[in-house]
């Protein structure tokens, strides 16, 4: 029989774990997961952990959901993959429609990868190879934001401003073109989150001023800059970004890997600005944490520009994996799931009645910044000592709580089935963590 103890000490012998350094679990626990059921996984010996972060932002509608079960068990029964060039399946075409539909049909052409990065490459390289195709080969760099997260690969890291995460392969990665943040925890006193967006914006209009001849697209991550702690925004931002963008012809694309699915209060977290970029990744969340997928939507001008006689003005990039058919099938019974059960709307109620549960949380003396966006919940801990997030996080998991805070933020972000016993654990435990850990 596996026990927790045995399967941990083969799992340090055998797996590298990722964002890990792995000497760290010499001291530090590591949780062996037996199972999974609604917002709780369960360990070997049957103790629980309120999955309180989906699983790395993933997992939307709890774990062993019976409804994704089954239609992954259906898609198994039918066809398990196939080649998609020259080749194609139902539910790939099915889920292309119904994104493009979330778009209104403006973002009408889906490609797919499997994580995140990858989604992230595929739309740089799009919109270098439009602009080549289109007789401006020189539209080659890329302007990110400061503290943006894009993911791991190269290509990713260089639109990347987590130090961490970047500065070891600094010398792998071609420089972009950094324009400030606007996350409000950056204003000065007494300027508003609107007027913040507004002078991030003016600093990208003198950026995109300079520099348009050679940028090819500006990348974001629509309304919450998550990796880099939760960092929060105006939709004004996106708005005058997207005006910006189109004077200086130079591509948007919103990176919603984390923060689509209705992760901050809509679908989409750019309808919350009522725009839509020209390219638009999605992933985590689109398979509702079941199965690796990822896809970059795109307008029909940046299709056509492709659609030629030449092969070697196609979009050549191949991944053997792409649009899988039990990953598409899981995306799709994950849409039905917020059409069913209009998720958005009762995310709307639970998040307003989880606000009322954190009060005594934004209340506490230790706590700044306390914010939301739909179903993420941070804010920043005063009197952090070194090494107060590996500590808090141990102190959670004996609590029953998995909870990872980012350097000296503590964020929320928990599957849509959370319910309010689940709710209220989760927040008076934290208010125990608040007072407990320096
Ligand atoms: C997680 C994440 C990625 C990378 O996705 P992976 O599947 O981990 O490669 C990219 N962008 C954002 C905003 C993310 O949160």
């Amino acid at each position: 029989m596996t026990t927790n103890r045995d399967l941990v000490a083969r799992t340090l012998r055998s797996v590298w774990h990722p964002c890990t350094q792995m000497k760290l679990h010499e001291r530090m626990p590591m949780v062996a997961v037996s199972h999974g059921d609604g917002a709780w996984l369960y360990d070997f010996e049957d103790r629980r952990y309120l999955d309180a972060i989906s699983s790395w932002w993933v997992n939307l509608f709890g774990h062993a959901n019976p409804r994704i079960n089954a239609a992954i068990v259906a898609q198994l029964g039918r066809l398990e993959h196939v080649i998609l060039a020259g080749f194609t399946h139902e539910p790939a075409v099915v889920l292309s429609e119904r994104l493009s539909a979330l778009t209104g049909g403006r973002l009408g052409h889906c490609f797919f990868a499997s994580d995140g990065s990858s989604a992230v490459e595929i739309a740089l390289k799009m919109s270098h190879h439009f602009w080549r195709n289109r007789g401006r080969p020189d539209k080659s760099r890329f302007a990110y934001l400061t503290g943006a997260y894009h993911g791991e690969t190269t290509g990713a890291l260089s639109v990347g401003d987590v130090a961490l995460f970047r500065d070891a392969y600094a010398p792998l990665l071609r420089a972009g073109i950094a324009v400030p943040s606007p996350d409000w925890r950056h204003a000065e006193s007494g300027e508003s989150a609107p007027q913040y967006a507004r002078r991030c914006a003016i600093a990208l209009e003198q950026t995109l001023r300079e520099w348009h001849r050679e940028i090819a697209a500006l990348i974001v991550e629509p309304l919450v800059q998550c990796a880099s702690g939760m960092g929060m925004y105006d939709p004004e931002y996106l708005r005058l970004a997207r005006a910006i963008c189109d004077k200086y012809n130079v591509h948007l694309i919103a990176d919603e890997i984390a923060v689509g699915c209705g992760r901050t209060g809509t679908f989409l977290a750019c309808e919350q600005a009522g725009i839509l970029p020209d390219l638009l990744c999605l992933s985590k969340g689109i398979s509702a944490g079941y199965l690796p997928l990822s896809v970059v939507l795109s307008t029909h001008a940046i299709y056509e520009a492709f659609y030629d006689d030449e092969v070697s003005r196609g979009f050549l990039h191949s991944h053997s994996y792409s649009g899988n058919p039990l990953a598409c099938a899981a995306a799709l019974a994950t849409l039905s799931i917020f059409e069913e059960d209009s998720v958005i709307e009762s995310n709307r109620q639970r998040a307003a009645r989880i606000d009322e549960l954190a009060r005594p949380i934004a209340a506490h003396p230790r706590v700044r910044n306390f914010r939301r966006s739909g179903m993420i919940w941070a804010f920043e801990v005063d009197g952090a000592q070194p090494l107060f997030a590996r500590r808090f996080s141990a102190a959670a998991l004996e609590r029953e709580l998995l909870l990872r805070p980012i350097g000296e933020t503590v964020y929320f972000m928990p599957p849509y089935v959370i319910d309010d016993e689940q709710a209220a654990l989760l927040t008076g435990r934290t208010v125990e963590l608040l007072d407990r850990v320096p």
